[in-house]
């Protein structure tokens, strides 16, 4: 039988991967946090690795192995494990993998807080080369000896840089360095990490996967891209017979088990709900910024639009090729000078004004004044973020009413 298209698969995960009993289209929610072994050797065996199974629902639960499962099928990976948030899910990973002494090459452009995570991490001793990861030569550059790994997003907010995901994954692979990629703006809808050589994918699960702003969750995947043989610190303990298997092995262990990030059976099975419409949201929502983002660009009250569906994005070419012609949901508006900027916000009134993105509506978010509030003036100058950035994440409305949302504010404050 031929592989059914992505929104098939999506909309009939649970019933296809999991096989929930009794006929349910839905996995159960299980709130057990314990799990009872009638022969003891069972629970021994669990816990020694022997065999698969839940103990104790902090380290693994049927509900969030279910959801690990559709995930891991949708990214197309030999593994997947959730975490309570998407920052859960980087601080485990990093946590997890390196040590006092290692090096890491660290896009510059990233998700505020996971680069506030870096920054505190290079206070425990982990080294971090910053990097502008648009270019593969700036990578190469900061490679070392003591090098662990590799870390961009896919398409950087609010300015929209597109990584050089093949480039950079090529270089990963001849050197053997881990590439870990958070892909939270482009999940596998769009995005596939294995064809960039991605070793990990880290993603909140927050945003486009459940997608209606009611739950938090984070998912690490590994790809199977990476032969784990080459890092150097896995614990004797972790290296079971499918070496496939040993990075994700220590992430449970030392990132989910020990640091306790753990995703709610709740949550699972709400962000699992949100999953099967995927596709089509996201696909809504790429539209829909493409459209809108034409609209501003040229508005005469708009100095700049960044978003890689235009053909003046530095990175228009690049997107195309990586997300099968997609360019994201998201994308930042500069406005003039002499507009002002809470003014025009205050006068959206379909377009919400919150922090949060790939959600179903549309939402609004003066950058410099928020996200980047604790950069400071300096360091927001650096990286081409003014106080007149505004951060769109745009949903699923008819475009005609997103839009006419727009003209109305630009109308109210005379612009
Ligand atoms: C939101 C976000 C995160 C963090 O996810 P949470 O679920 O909010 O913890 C990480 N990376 C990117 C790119 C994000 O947009």
């Amino acid at each position: 039988m031929t592989r059914k298209g992505q929104t098939t698969r999506l909309v009939h995960a649970d019933r296809f991967i999991n096989q929930p009993n009794s006929g349910a289209v839905h996995s159960p929610t299980s709130n057990s946090v314990l799990f009872e072994f009638t022969d003891v050797q069972d629970l021994v065996d669990v816990f020694q690795g022997k065999q698969m199974g839940h103990v104790y629902s902090r380290s693994s639960s049927p509900s969030t192995a279910a959801l690990q499962n559709m995930v891991c099928d949708l990214e197309g990976g030999v593994g997947a494990v959730t975490f309570s948030t998407g920052m859960a899910a980087i601080s485990a990973l990093f946590l997890s993998l390196v040590r006092q002494g290692d090096h890491l090459i660290v896009s510059r452009y990233l998700f505020g807080n996971t680069r506030s995570f870096f920054e505190n991490l290079s206070n425990f001793g982990v080294e971090i080369s910053w990097v502008d990861v648009t270019d593969v030569r700036s990578v190469e550059q900061a490679v070392r000896q003591d090098t662990r790994a590799v870390f961009a997003e896919t398409i950087a907010n609010p300015v929209t840089q597109v990584a050089d995901l093949s480039a950079i994954g090529r270089l990963c692979a001849s050197k053997k360095l881990l590439f870990i990629i958070d892909t939270t703006m482009t999940p596998g809808v769009l995005f596939d990490a294995q064809k960039v050589n991605a070793s990990l994918t880290v993603a909140s699960l927050t945003k486009y996967y459940a997608g209606h702003g009611n739950v938090l969750g984070g998912v690490i995947v590994d790809t199977g891209c990476y032969d784990w043989t080459h890092f150097p610190h896995i614990a004797e303990m972790y290296k079971g017979a499918d070496e496939k298997q040993w990075g994700l092995t220590q992430i449970r262990k030392k990132g989910l088990r020990d640091l306790g990030g753990t995703l709610s059976p709740h949550a699972a099975h709400q962000i699992a709900v949100g999953m099967e419409t995927m596709s089509i949201r996201l696909q809504r929502s790429c539209d829909n910024a493409l459209r809108l983002a034409t609209y501003l660009h040229g508005h005469p009250n708009v100095k700049q639009v960044f978003y890689p569906g235009l053909a003046d994005h530095p990175q228009h070419f690049l997107a195309r090729e990586t997300f099968g012609g997609m360019y994201g949901g998201i994308f930042s508006i500069d406005l003039d000078e002499n507009v002002d900027c809470f003014a025009f916000l205050n006068a959206l009134k379909l377009v919400i004004n919150a922090t949060h993105l790939g959600d179903t509506r549309t939402l609004a978010l003066p950058v410099a004044h928020t996200i980047y509030f604790e950069n400071g003036p300096e360091e927001r100058a650096a990286m081409g973020i003014s106080d007149n950035l505004i951060r769109f994440s745009v949903g699923i409305e008819d475009i005609d009413d997103i839009v006419a949302d727009f003209e109305q504010a630009f109308h109210i404050i005379g612009a």
